[in-house]
């Protein structure tokens, strides 16, 4: 039974990777190593969509590509670069604190120390195992609300939120031990391309015939 389980969620963990191979999105944060950089993507991915960060992204690291570089600018300029994403005040003032505390207390860097990347204002648990994961390849399980969607959906649980704890458990079965990117970013892919909110492309998914909705609702 057990060994049933695995067996399949390392065809799901397989299935979602290849799908990424071929379909996934080729977003520039993906393939930075610059720990910065990756920290600030994840921070303006909060609560809004990848391609809305898309519009902003290039233009604010062209002047805040360090963290002395977006502690120096002024708040008006930071909140013009990303008022496209809204929440501009708050995001403004959080990636201003953060780059003044990598400034002040660790010469400019990030640490990939989960407990100094949890305490840097507007970081949370999930924009810290993301940048544990994408900058510094430190295998971490991932729990969003559209990843908790996507597994609940896909093997019937009934996980509540983003907090519930037993969604990262569920996640660190699924895609560990090595916690591969490209399963994380499939996933954030795939509920945007395929497993729609509203209408999920069934037909076209490669996980059907394992799919606790699709075995429910049947082809539509
Ligand atoms: S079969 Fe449908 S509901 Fe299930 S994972 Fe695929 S797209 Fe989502």
């Amino acid at each position: 039974m057990l060994n049933q389980k695995s067996n399949f969620y390392k065809r799901v963990k397989e299935t979602i990777i290849e799908w990424f191979e071929e379909h996934g999105r080729d977003f520039p944060w993906r393939y930075d190593d610059d720990p910065f950089h990756v920290l600030v993507a994840e921070m303006l991915l909060r609560r809004t969509t990848a391609a809305a960060v898309m519009r902003v992204y290039p233009s604010l690291l062209k002047v805040a590509g360090t963290p002395e570089a977006l502690m120096n600018l002024s708040r008006r300029k930071v909140e013009s670069l990303i008022t496209p994403l809204g929440l501009q005040s708050v995001r403004a003032k959080h990636l201003q604190r953060t780059a003044a505390i990598l400034v002040e207390r660790y010469n400019g860097s990030v640490k990939s120390a989960s407990s100094n990347l949890e305490n840097l204002p507007g970081v949370g648990r999930y924009t810290a195992c993301a940048v544990r994961n994408f900058a510094f390849s430190i295998p971490e399980p991932l729990i969003d609300g559209n990843i908790v969607f996507f597994l609940n959906r896909l093997f019937g649980t009934d996980f509540d939120g983003a907090e519930d704890e037993g969604a990262w458990q569920f996640a660190d079965n699924v895609a560990g031990p090595d916690h591969d990117q490209r399963f994380y970013w499939g996933v954030i892919d795939f509920v945007s391309a395929i497993c729609l909110h509203k209408q999920p492309h069934c037909k076209q998914c490669p996980l059907r015939e394992n799919c606790s909705f699709f075995s429910e609702r049947g082809i539509r």
